[in-house]
């Protein structure tokens, strides 16, 4: 069977990658609904999709941000329509709601990817750039579960698939309300997966590091530009010469490519047992190991301070390390068989 795979953000990035990825599945296992809030960016999607476009997978306009948009667009896909209160409604003048069960009625899955970053000390943001943040990566999330998860609910079937971060895991430097906007999601899905337990229903989040795509661009290129006049001198020297200046080399030598994320992705979408956290970058792990280690929390947080200002000696250190773990683990990532 066929499994319908709504997924946001789709216009460029891990969003398109995994709708491209999935509408070329050579078992032609998904049907896929890339959604984005700008239609008008929808060509380097369709481009990539190529013969796929309008078989297995359809462009659709979401604007997580919307609940109207949303709204629309669920209603817009069969699945919702086969699955109104579990049953077919035929006629209804005559049958009210027919008992006809929905035996074509396929696992839904959705895949919560739109999001943006924001970097900086947050003197010089303003607190309508925060709220853009967690309107987006967080409320976003929330307004699309609002709008599935009854439907999930009834049918005691379907996979929500949250593209989270290990920002959602562990703050750094400079990302202050980026990282609280994960841990929103990270806080959510974790009470929510209690529940979806109930009902049968499965909760991913997938954890990536750094992946080279619009986003690290485009918050780079923001905090190039930031005005840092409301900032004392030692911050904003920290935020130029420290983080801006380390920033691509930490995308280089960690970095991930979007299709790298999106075939992560499609695994945990098909596996048998999907788990409920997955970190795609096994070269960050020891980082979020950290977190773990020492309950009282001094132990991430004494790292990443002597990475940052002692960088010199322990950056480069870390970056050598990193790419020694970069090559021995380059085949390691193995979650076994998948179901089909
Ligand atoms: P990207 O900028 O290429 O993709 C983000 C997509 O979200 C864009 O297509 C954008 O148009 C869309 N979007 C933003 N606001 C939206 C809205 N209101 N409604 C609908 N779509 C909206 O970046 P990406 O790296 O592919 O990011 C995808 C996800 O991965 C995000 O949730 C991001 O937080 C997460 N992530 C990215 C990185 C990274 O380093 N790039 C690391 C970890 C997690």
């Amino acid at each position: 069977a066929r499994r319908n795979v709504l997924i946001t953000g789709c216009s460029s990035g891990i969003g398109l990658a995994l709708a491209v990825k999935m509408a070329k599945d050579e078992q032609k296992r998904f049907k896929v609904f890339a959604t984005m809030r700008n239609l008008a960016k929808k060509e380097p999607l369709e481009e990539a999709a190529g013969h796929r476009l309008g078989k297995t997978l359809e462009i659709k306009q979401l604007d997580v941000c919307d609940e109207q948009s949303i709204k629309t667009c669920v209603n817009s896909i069969p699945d919702r329509r086969i699955d109104v209160l579990g049953k077919y409604r035929i006629n209804d003048c005559k049958f009210m709601f027919m008992d006809v069960f929905a035996c074509c009625c396929l696992p839904f899955c959705a895949v919560s990817n739109a999001g943006m970053g924001l970097i900086g000390p947050i003197e010089c943001q303003s607190i309508e750039e925060m709220k853009t943040v967690m309107d987006t990566n967080f409320f976003g999330l929330v307004r699309l579960l609002k709008e599935i998860l009854p439907d999930m609910k009834r049918r005691k079937s379907g996979h929500i698939v949250i593209i989270s971060s290990v920002m959602g895991i562990q703050g750094i430097l400079f990302n202050d309300v980026y990282a609280a906007s994960k841990f929103a999601v990270e806080g959510f899905c974790e009470s929510l997966a209690i529940q979806a337990l109930k009902f049968k229903l499965q909760l991913s989040l997938i954890e990536p590091g750094p992946v080279v795509t619009e986003f690290e661009r485009k918050v780079f290129e923001d905090g190039m530009k930031m005005d840092l006049s409301a900032a004392d001198k030692e911050t904003a020297e920290m935020f130029t010469n420290i983080y801006l200046k380390n920033y691509k080399q930490i995308f280089q030598s960690l970095g991930q490519s979007a299709e790298d994320v999106a075939e992560h992705t499609v695994k945990i979408i098909l596996a048998e047992n999907p788990p409920f956290r997955h970190q795609t970058n096994t070269l960050y792990t020891p980082m979020t190991t950290l977190k773990y280690a020492d309950p009282n929390g001094d132990l991430p947080i004494d790292i990443f301070y002597k990475m940052v200002f002692q960088h010199d000696k322990i950056f480069s250190a870390s970056l050598n390390f990193i790419k020694l773990l970069r090559w021995r683990s380059r085949k390691s990532f193995d979650l076994g068989k998948p179901s089909q």
